[in-house]
């Protein structure tokens, strides 16, 4: 037997959804794994693909990495809008009007390249998310992985 995780209901096994609400039904877990590894691992790449094909609501395994992806996806737009302010402003705060020049450009590349470097943070994330998907493993990604946004 097995339970709904939707109502409840016990079904038997093998059965592709729940006679009490139609919930499709869930494969095991190893089978689930083994299954959607693919598209676990694709879900930090093309974060969107799971849920476009409606792939994360048939496999928790599948939702789990989705939401990952999609939250380190979200975290790397908001460095870039974040990224693109900072040199902007860094750069006019250089910026000397009278002369038409800009002073301590020096500085300004030890920033910019500071702050590029920290693309490596959610590039990192994203290789260790891949590497948890591709070998069966649900385990939250440092700091990110604890915020939950697709059901
Ligand atoms: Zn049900």
């Amino acid at each position: 037997m097995t339970t709904c995780l939707n109502c409840g209901v016990q079904a038997p096994d093998g059965i592709s959804h729940c006679p009490a609400c139609g919930t499709p039904a869930r494969p095991p877990v190893a089978d689930d794994v083994q299954t959607n590894k693919g598209m676990a691992v694709l879900a930090y790449i093309l974060f969107f693909v799971p849920l476009i094909t409606g792939a994360h609501k048939n496999s928790p395994y599948v939702r789990y990495h989705t939401n990952q992806g999609t939250v380190l996806f979200l975290t790397a737009v908001g460095w870039g809008i974040l990224y693109a302010i900072l040199t902007a402003v860094i750069t006019a705060m250089l910026f000397n009007p009278a002369t038409w020049t800009y002073s301590g450009l020096g500085l300004t590349g030890v920033i910019t390249m500071i702050l590029g470097l920290l693309w490596l943070i959610p590039a990192a994330l994203c290789v260790l998310g891949i590497v948890h998907a591709a070998t069966g493993k649900t385990k939250p990604l440092p700091v990110i992985g604890r915020f939950n946004i697709v059901k």
